[in-house]
């Protein structure tokens, strides 16, 4: 894809690190963002799992069936897919390169499969992996939340060590121990993505061609 104004943004993590949680806080916070910055949204994926207690179809996920997934992945609608926990997980292509085009940043809350093709097809994507303070407290994450079985928890606790082994492939690492820090140094990490030349060149151009009286 050609340059587009909008900057990519993948967040991943093994599941309970907070990953919504900060995608959410940083949203609001840029809820009433100014003319000089770029819209912000997230990014909703198809998935086959079941929806948990007060997910809403199409607005944390669209959930499909097996069948449904597998004829959409014919049809070549995913920018990439990927299978994770035993159900199928997908972006949707038109919107990624839909919403870049129109100077919105979009984020993809994404395992590390998807992050690596992403990548592949968009090398500017900035790749941010959020690891928890510690192994207990990603226990105690998983288990408060209460929205998974005891079995479900299990499996994701023993998935975390696989999720964490790629954190290396990943642009930038924060540690999501104190919330309000973790979501100020993705703030960081986002004005520094969305202040680079090759966006601002094309963000401000009418601007640059105003101050050089053009
Ligand atoms: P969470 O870990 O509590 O956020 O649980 P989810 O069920 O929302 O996500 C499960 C896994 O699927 C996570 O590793 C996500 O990063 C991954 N995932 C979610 N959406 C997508 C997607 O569109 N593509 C890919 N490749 N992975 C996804
Ligand atoms: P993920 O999307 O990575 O699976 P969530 O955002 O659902 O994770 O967070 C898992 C749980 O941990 C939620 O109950 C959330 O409120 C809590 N949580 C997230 N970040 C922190 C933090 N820094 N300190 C304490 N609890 C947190
Ligand atoms: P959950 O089932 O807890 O919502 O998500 C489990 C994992 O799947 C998370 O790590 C999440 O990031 C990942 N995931 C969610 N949507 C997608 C997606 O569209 N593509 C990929 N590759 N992973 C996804």
């Amino acid at each position: 894809m050609a340059q587009a104004p909008g900057n990519l943004f993948i967040l991943a993590a093994p599941s309970g690190a907070g990953k919504s949680s900060l995608i959410n806080a940083l949203l609001e916070r840029h809820s009433e963002s100014n003319m000089h910055s770029n819209k912000m949204q997230v990014s909703v994926s198809h998935t086959t799992r079941a929806p948990r207690p007060g997910e809403v179809n199409g607005e944390h996920y669209h959930f499909v069936s097996r069948e449904e997934f597998e004829k959409l992945i014919e049809q070549q609608v995913f920018f990439e897919w990927a299978e994770v926990f035993g159900n199928y997980y997908g972006t949707s292509r038109v919107v990624i390169e839909k919403t870049l085009k129109e100077g919105t940043d979009i984020f993809l809350d994404i395992d590390w499969q998807g992050a690596r093709q992403v990548k592949a097809q968009i090398p500017d994507t900035a790749t941010v992996f959020v690891a928890p303070p510690s192994r207990d407290e990603l226990f105690r994450r998983l288990t408060q939340r209460k929205q998974d079985s005891d079995e479900v928890i299990e499996k994701r606790m023993h998935e975390a060590v696989s999720e964490i082994s790629h954190y290396h492939e990943f642009d930038f690492i924060v540690v999501n121990d104190d919330f309000d820090s973790a979501l100020n140094e993705l703030d960081a990490i986002v004005s520094a993505r969305r202040l680079r030349k090759e966006k601002q060149v094309i963000r401000h151009a009418n601007l640059f061609a105003n101050l050089l009286g053009k």
